[in-house]
């Protein structure tokens, strides 16, 4: 069954091989049995009922929420030349039983339908008579009623256990906690599937939350490294979003708006737009995103608050679904924690579901404020361990300072003790700070033992210690009057003098990160543009042809790696990633025309080798393999290992960091290279006896780290 999985992997979608727990997964519903999938957006989840749908000889049902994910999917299974259709309400009477009467003819493999429709008992006894041989539900997560997508019709697909007992049953869902699993296998009737838990992790994604300054010059900053790239942008309000999307239009940056305010045609226009057209930014409040299932948004920018953790990852993995670097950025400030923490206390609810939304938002500010790895932080609030920070947020590779806030927190206290606890931040400063001004003096302040007290820090660091005692909820928000400061029940330690406090130095305007660091997910350098920009006009005509959105007919990634394999013939070009035999055919030829036009940028200029070795080894050891670095650091897979071995050698880099080596065959390389006495062999001398096998990258990375070992002498 490998074998035969493998060949339609490469056949149909075009792919070389599995990722993560795909094979198992296959193989485990095509033995008849069900399945449990969790796997984080991006993971790769469709080809896990798509592929055995197309093994398997009869039908597959795919229960799925939404009518656009629907046809996105019938579209990129047709381009593939697999037959599949999709029932639903915005189809005519005819083109229904045209549908109806495909399927009793068999001649249709995948089956859409949303849970509603497939439980009407008219459609379940037209399914009786079908040879169906797997049901897939998409989304499982909607059964859950602690869940944000809560959908009732849901609820009903638990009897598809017992109207159809022998036919295998696979869920999937990029919800991983742990109340959501229990209730999707009650709910479901699952209690016999095999739960394939992935890491949550999204490698590609950069991480970066910065404190709020000037918030539109910092986004357009962000943005002027993008040009030409899809994203979102996240706003809490309406209002917020139409200006921002306004502002930027009148910059020149094309924008859209969404929210829930907006007419239903402008909406659906909208969103039609974003994911038709390449470039687009959507200026969206949180009404936007279930159901985009666009693989090439580069970036996601949040402009507010998240109310939780489970919010922002969900909302910033809708970037780079494609696996190519992509970008979370973030900026907040004092101004976001109060308005939260106002809508909270305002918000309808018993006491219970308040402070359970005010623990969320406390792991949410905690993460804005922490000074170690964000990707360990994020993934630790989901349970999940990542042992080594990940050297790929900005925490990890922007120099994070601390500071002991101490004795300037209990100044803060202090005033806001004296003052009377009903004054906001910008009136504390003034009085820190010794203002003598109109309304100090009206209210005699300027007479307090706290007045002036603070003035060996400036406005912008009172700010930043502020929101960090907020952050922490060491001060609390007067949410009903006008957002004045009161100490709260937890600074008590803090004034007695028995706890200290380390705090964040806020990088100001003048300490800003290095620019390299914020280019993670600029995929294409200067001279590969012009060849970048034809290749993505075509796939735009075809799409228009085609009627599908542009990454249906390839996605990012196969544009990317026709750019820089440059194939030259047919057979070059079906070697390449996402190009299936269907494909090939239909589009191979229109591809290598473009690419033979355009002239092939020229080589590389280099780099600084130390800022590429230093580059390498954070992506080293965040995980990444070799290959996905050579992507990532747009460079060859053979330059990679040859960083790496300088890296090693020059010990930067533990061989168990850089390379994910079979033990056994670690110690048989070793062996070969320690053969013998006196100098280490070089790697030519005994490449024959592990390559092909054995990249021969390996093979100097191995010897590197003899070297660094024995200095050389074994
Ligand atoms: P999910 O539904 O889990 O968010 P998708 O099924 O949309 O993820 O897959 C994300 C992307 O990864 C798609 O572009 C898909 O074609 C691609 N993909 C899936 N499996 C593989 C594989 N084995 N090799 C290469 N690309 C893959
Ligand atoms: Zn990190």
């Amino acid at each position: 069954m490998h074998n035969q999985a493998l060949q339609t992997l490469k056949s149909v979608f075009g792919y070389d091989a599995f990722r993560g727990q795909q094979a198992a997964i296959i193989e485990r519903i095509c033995t008849g049995n069900d399945a449990l999938v969790l796997m984080p957006t991006g993971g790769g989840k469709s080809l896990c009922y798509q592929l055995p749908a197309v093994l398997l000889d009869g039908l597959t049902v795919v229960v799925s929420p939404l009518i656009a994910l629907m046809q996105d999917q019938v579209a990129s299974l047709e381009e593939l030349g697999v037959s599949a259709a999709a029932l639903n309400s915005s189809l005519s009477h005819d083109e229904q039983r045209d549908i109806a009467d495909r399927l009793r003819r068999n001649e249709i493999k995948l089956l859409y339908l949303a849970p509603e429709r497939l439980v009407q008992p008219r459609m379940l006894a037209f399914l009786q008579h079908l040879p169906i041989r797997l049901f897939a539900i998409d989304e499982a997560h909607c059964v859950s009623q602690w869940g944000h997508d809560f959908r009732p019709e849901y609820l009903q697909l638990g009897q598809l256990a017992e109207l159809f007992p022998k036919v295998p049953r696979i869920a999937l869902t990029a919800t991983a906690d742990k109340r959501t699993r229990e209730e999707i296998i009650q709910r479901l009737h699952l209690q016999q599937a095999e739960c394939f838990l992935s890491s949550f992790d999204r490698p590609n994604i950069f991480y970066r939350i910065t404190p709020k300054d000037n918030p539109r010059k910092q986004l357009l900053d962000f943005l002027a490294q993008r040009k030409g790239d899809a994203g979102i942008i996240y706003c809490l309000s309406r209002k917020s979003v139409e200006s921002t999307a306004e502002f930027l239009s009148g910059k020149g940056i094309p924008a859209l708006p969404y929210h829930a305010g907006l007419d239903n045609t402008m909406r659906a226009d909208n969103q039609k737009r974003f994911l038709n057209e390449e470039g687009l930014i959507m200026v969206a409040t949180i009404a936007f995103g279930m159901g985009i299932d666009k693989s090439n948004v580069r970036f996601v920018a949040h402009l507010d608050l998240p109310k939780s953790l489970e919010a922002y990852y969900q909302e910033t993995g809708r970037a780079g679904r494609d696996g190519l670097p992509a970008d979370a950025w973030m900026v907040y400030g004092l101004q976001d924690v109060l308005l939260l923490k106002q809508m909270l206390s305002n918000s309808e609810g018993d006491e219970r579901h308040k402070r359970v939304e005010q623990h969320k938002l406390e792991a949410m500010l905690a993460l804005c404020e922490e000074t170690r790895c964000r990707r360990q932080a994020l993934l630790a609030y989901f349970d999940e361990d990542l042992p080594q920070p990940c050297g790929h947020c900005d925490n990890c590779i922007d120099t994070i300072e601390t500071w002991d806030g101490t004795d300037a927190a209990r100044q803060a206290l202090s005033a806001i003790h004296r003052t009377g606890q009903r004054y906001g931040v910008g009136y504390l400063t003034d009085v820190l700070m010794g203002r003598e001004n109109d309304r100090v003096r009206a209210l005699g302040h300027q007479h307090l033992s706290v007045f002036g007290i603070g003035k060996a820090l400036n406005e912008h660091q009172w700010r930043s210690l502020f929101r960090q005692l907020v952050a922490r909820s060491l001060i609390d928000v007067d949410v009903e009057g006008f957002g004045g400061l009161r100490l709260s029940e937890t600074c008590r330690p803090l004034l007695r003098g028995e706890t200290t406090l380390l705090l964040r130095r806020d990088l100001t305007p003048q300490t800003k990160a290095p620019r390299s660091a914020s280019q993670a997910s600029q995929l294409v350098r200067a001279d590969e543009r012009e060849m970048w920009e034809a290749l993505r006009t075509l796939r735009r005509q075809l799409a228009e042809e085609h009627s599908v959105p542009p990454y249906v007919i390839f996605p990012d990634s196969t544009l990317l790696e026709m750019l820089r394999e440059q194939p030259e013939d047919l057979d070059d070009m079906g070697e390449i990633s996402g190009v299936g035999a269907r494909k090939l055919e239909r589009y191979g030829a229109a591809f290598l025309r473009v690419l033979n036009q355009v002239e092939a940028p020229a080589a590389k200029p280099t780099p600084n080798s130390q800022d590429l070795r230093h580059e390498l080894v954070t992506l080293a050891r965040s995980g990444m393999t070799p290959e996905q670095i050579s992507q990532q650091m747009q460079c060859s897979l053979k330059n990679v290992y040859s960083l790496m071995a300088q890296a090693i050698s020059g010990g930067l880099l533990s061989l168990e960091d850089a390379l994910d080596l079979p033990e056994e065959l670690l110690g048989n390389i070793q062996d070969a290279f320690l053969e013998g006495d006196g100098e280490l062999p070089s790697v030519a001398s005994i490449a024959e006896q592990f390559t092909p096998q054995v990249e021969e990258g390996v093979l100097y990375c191995v010897r590197a780290a003899l070297q660094a070992e024995f200095g050389g002498i074994a």
